[in-house]
């Protein structure tokens, strides 16, 4: 079976560049490797040094990568991608964590379609914490009026929550943003927070990141 991506590219991760940011995060913090746009192989170099947990937005083009990856079975794969309502049984059956959970109907099915499929998935709860029109995610008030409910379904763990913020912001909007993330987790006693990505990962540790995710810091551009 073909790669997915453009099998021609040049290889671009350079692991110097992970290992560098593995050394900066202070140990309670996660690092996602998003692997979006890259190649099964340039996993399989970062994963050499240590790391383990890979993120993907779309399902298919993870997919293809796990079957290459198969053999490598301490990878953890976590979708991060919007979720397509008729996608939802082939992300619980491939993926450990997903960090993109973004409405309360979706949520219900993901409960739904793991217990038919004997799964239990670390989820992340994705909040809408500023109006963005780009950006999907609960509404926090929505998720706390309901949060009894959702406690109540079966064979999914909740971990925590998570959240993108817009472009351009500057370094203090990020900080409010994820510090509001951060407090909304604390009041309904999550532990996790998934986080920062290249451009503002430094404002979300220090707002409670537990989990920031990293693409082009470590894979470098994509195309
Ligand atoms: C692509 C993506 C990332 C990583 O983006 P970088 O800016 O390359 O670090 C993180 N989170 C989500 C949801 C993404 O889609």
């Amino acid at each position: 079976m073909g790669e997915f991506i453009h099998t021609n590219f040049p290889i671009k991760v350079n692991p110097s560049n992970y290992l560098k940011i593995k050394n900066i995060i202070p140990s309670n913090v996660n690092i996602l490797a998003v692997s979006k746009g890259f190649k099964s192989q340039e996993i399989k170099i970062i994963h050499k040094i240590g790391q383990n947990d890979f993120g993907e937005s779309k399902f298919q083009e993870a997919f293809e990568k796990k079957l290459i990856l198969k053999e490598l079975t301490q990878i953890k794969w976590h979708f991060i991608g919007r979720i397509q309502s008729n996608k939802i049984r082939k992300i619980v059956k491939n993926f450990q964590y997903i960090h993109s959970v973004d409405s309360f109907e979706k949520l219900k099915k993901i409960s739904n379609i793991s217990c038919e499929e004997k799964q239990n998935p670390q989820l992340m709860l994705q909040v809408k914490l500023s109006d963005d029109p780009s950006k999907g995610g609960f509404d926090p008030k929505l998720l706390i009026s309901r949060w009894m409910e959702i406690k109540e379904f079966k064979n999914i763990t909740l971990k925590g929550l998570m959240t993108i913020n817009p472009k351009g912001l500057s370094s203090k909007e990020n900080a409010n943003l994820f510090k509001k993330c951060r407090s909304l987790a604390d009041l309904l006693q999550l532990p996790d927070c998934s986080m920062g990505m290249s451009d503002d990962w430094e404002e979300a540790i220090d707002a409670g990141s537990t989990w920031v995710r990293l693409g082009s810091l470590i894979f470098g551009d994509r195309f």
